[in-house]
């Protein structure tokens, strides 16, 4: 049977993580729950975080918002200053599945579980976001580009925990977050895509379409809508390689990522000229 710890410091998590045997740190817990009941998931001892003071909040300044672990990804999404600062994020965040999972479910949990179809990773590639990862060595800073490794795995090591993510202010410019489904409206996406059109440049986040999220960018000069749908078309071509599921095959996820892409292109170029 596992064993459950609850640490009231930061200090003391860490040290939990390098000292018991086949730990692992428990966030909301909506996606550890499902694993384990489907055997899926083992671990001796569950370091909760949540009686950790300060891991659940929010600051923002001029630079941007600086996220403890153990906020919601309910608060992302409804928080009037996070909206303001990292609308792009915000908008990732308000698509992960049903307000039950969101009410629940924490932004470290959601990088951390390093699932390929994550929302919010889309965004926070396209920011620059940094993760701040701690263990008993100490505190690391890793820029999210270089967080998601391969399938399912994660650049951290197996006794960190995710203590913060820092998203910088998005600059000014159009964003847009596409998400496409096909078991329903609140499932995992088949396609999700964050686009920022900013200082003379498009960014692009890729969600479900390949082993990790994905992000490309490239310039913006001179192109009219159609000429960035075209732009954008080519440059997610080498990042497409999709895993054919239950939601679909290669050439289906392949060509909604397309289409994905291309709504969330034309929406910002629309913002972009409305504005
Ligand atoms: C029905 C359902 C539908 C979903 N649909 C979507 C969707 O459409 N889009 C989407 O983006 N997500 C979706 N999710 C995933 C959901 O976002 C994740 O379950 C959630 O983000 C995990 O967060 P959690 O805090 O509950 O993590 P937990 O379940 O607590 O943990 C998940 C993993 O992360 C690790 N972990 C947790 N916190 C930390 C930390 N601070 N540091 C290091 N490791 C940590 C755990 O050890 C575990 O390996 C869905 C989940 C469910 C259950």
């Amino acid at each position: 049977m596992p064993r459950l710890h609850r640490p009231t410091s930061l200090a003391e998590a860490a040290r939990l993580l390098s000292t018991l045997d086949n730990p692992m740190v428990y966030g909301g817990g909506t996606a550890i729950q499902i694993l384990v009941k489907q055997g899926i998931l083992f671990a001796d001892n569950f370091v909760d975080l949540a009686g950790v003071p300060g891991l659940r909040d929010v600051s923002v300044d001029a630079g941007g918002v600086t996220v403890g672990p153990m906020v919601t990804v309910r608060r992302m999404e409804t928080d009037p200053e996070v909206r303001q600062v990292v609308p792009l994020a915000s908008a990732a965040y308000r698509q992960v599945a049903n307000p039950r999972v969101r009410n629940t479910a924490s932004v470290g949990g959601n990088i951390a579980h390093g699932d390929y179809r994550l929302d919010p990773p889309t965004a926070l590639l396209v920011l620059g976001a940094t993760v701040r990862a701690t263990s008993v060595r100490g505190t690391r800073d890793i820029p999210i580009r270089e967080f998601f490794v391969d399938f399912q795995v994660t650049a951290l090591e197996p006794d960190e925990l995710v203590s913060g993510i820092r998203i910088p202010a998005q600059p000014a410019g159009a964003s847009r977050f596409e998400k496409n489904s096909s078991l329903g409206e609140n499932d995992w996406p088949c396609a999700s895509a964050s686009v920022l059109v900013a200082a003379g440049r498009v960014q692009i986040g890729l969600g479900a379409v390949a082993p990790t999220p994905r992000y490309v960018t490239f310039d913006a000069a001179g192109l009219d809508d159609q000429g960035a749908v075209d732009a954008a078309l080519a440059a997610i071509e080498p990042a497409l390689d999709p895993i054919p599921d239950v939601r679909g095959g290669v050439a289906y996820k392949r060509r909604l990522a397309r289409v994905t892409v291309e709504d969330a292109v034309r929406g910002a170029w629309k913002d972009l000229q409305d504005a």
